[in-house]
């Protein structure tokens, strides 16, 4: 669909920002350029609707190459959106997203269903909406309209730089779901440049890194992560993104201990479970005054005899529960674990004086960790 031929761009105080680069971005695919500030990601993306001339190598769309296409009429089959939003204040929305259908000189009737279609595609009521000036909107709905409005034409080819960038991060996550989705009806050629890894694996079917000018990989997302081309997108991915499976171990149970919620044995029930709600647990470790682990108190266990009012924490725990010792291995912990019926199990020193716990929650966080991020 579009080509990148051997391309090349040395600006004109002599900075060579692209050198010798060659892809293709294929037909109804989501291409994201990614790389560092400066990598030449929006001189690649400026070239395919050209704002910016290459001095070598050539483009082509469709097999055509772009140098000889009057650029005015190729901008108008492309969509482009960018981060600083770029609507028009003096037009209201309507006005705004139909701004290139209008240039192309569409009949009134078609532009209008366009713009009310597309509006209802990303959530924006056009009775509601579609008379408002730019300024009377949020950040996440301009930057909506930014790409409704680069679809408005129909064209196949839209390029978007950093749209999101601006964003707080819900409205972020929000359009780049909507945009996932929208690709789907639409299936258009996209080419989106971002800085940040989670959005290009969020919304990618491919992604083409780019450092200093140049490509360094492209390829599916999954590929990418499991097969960095180098230690530079090895780095930029995310160290750990994704370890040797074999490497995969369970750690030291050191590292997997969280901090405890403890009650002396001798609190009332009525105190443990305004404890228990205030740390948001649903047990307490019980202990005595120098901290030695005596049982597990559950909400449920206080519940059931809450009305026994000179009950303490010590009268209904449970003292047939499994438990770590600090030297135990990982191993040890992650079959307690397992097999604990409260989901985690209290770790003693050797005295049994409680250092922490180990939770199902703390296990499935370290594995995850080690395979992603
Ligand atoms: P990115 O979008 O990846 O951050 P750019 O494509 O904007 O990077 O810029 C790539 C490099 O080219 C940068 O070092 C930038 O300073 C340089 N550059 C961009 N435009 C010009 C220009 N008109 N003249 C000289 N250098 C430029
Ligand atoms: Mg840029």
């Amino acid at each position: 669909m579009i080509t990148f031929n051997n391309v090349s761009k040395t600006f004109q105080d002599g900075f060579k920002a692209l050198t010798d680069i060659s892809f293709e971005v294929k037909e109804g695919e989501l291409l994201v350029l990614i790389g560092p500030s400066g990598s030449g990601k929006t001189t690649t993306m400026r070239m395919i609707n050209r704002l910016i001339e290459p001095t070598g190598g050539t483009i082509t769309i469709e097999g055509k190459d772009i140098s000889k296409e009057d650029p005015v009429k190729l901008r108008r089959t492309i969509g482009y959106v960018i981060q600083q939003i770029g609507l028009l204040p003096h037009m209201t929305i309507k006005e705004n997203v139909s701004l290139v259908p209008r240039l192309l000189k569409w009949n009134k009737e078609k532009y209008v269903e366009k713009v009310d279609e597309l509006m209802k595609m990303v959530g924006l009521d056009p009775s509601t909406f579609g008379d408002r000036y730019p300024t009377e909107l949020s950040g996440g709905q301009q930057q909506r309209i930014g790409v409704i409005r680069a679809l408005a034409a129909d064209p196949k080819i839209i390029l978007m730089d950093e749209p999101f960038s601006a964003l707080d991060p819900i409205s972020r996550e929000q359009l780049q779901d909507e945009l996932v989705r929208l690709q789907q009806e639409i299936h258009k050629t996209i080419v989106f440049v971002t800085h940040d890894m989670d959005e290009a694996l969020k919304i990618a079917d491919r992604i083409c890194i780019m450092k200093d000018g140049e490509v360094v990989q492209i390829d599916r997302p999954e590929n990418i992560i499991r097969r960095p081309a180098n230690e530079f997108v090895r780095s930029f991915i995310g160290e750990d993104r994704l370890q040797d499976n074999e490497g995969l171990s369970l750690p030291s149970l050191k590292k997997l201990i969280v901090p405890p919620v403890t009650g002396y044995r001798t609190r009332g029930l009525a105190e443990s479970l305004k404890l228990m709600r205030r740390r948001r647990v649903d047990s307490l470790l019980v202990v005595d005054n120098k901290d030695t682990f005596l049982g597990i108190a559950t909400v449920w266990e206080v519940q059931r005899r809450y009305k026994e009012e000179e009950l303490t924490l010590a009268d209904v725990m449970d003292t047939d529960v499994l438990r770590l010792h600090i030297n135990d291995s990982g191993e040890t912990a992650f079959q307690h674990v397992n097999n604990s019926k409260y989901g985690f199990v209290p770790v003693l020193d050797e005295q049994n004086k409680v250092l922490g716990i180990v939770t199902r929650a703390s296990l499935v966080e370290h594995v995850v960790d080690q395979i992603i991020e």
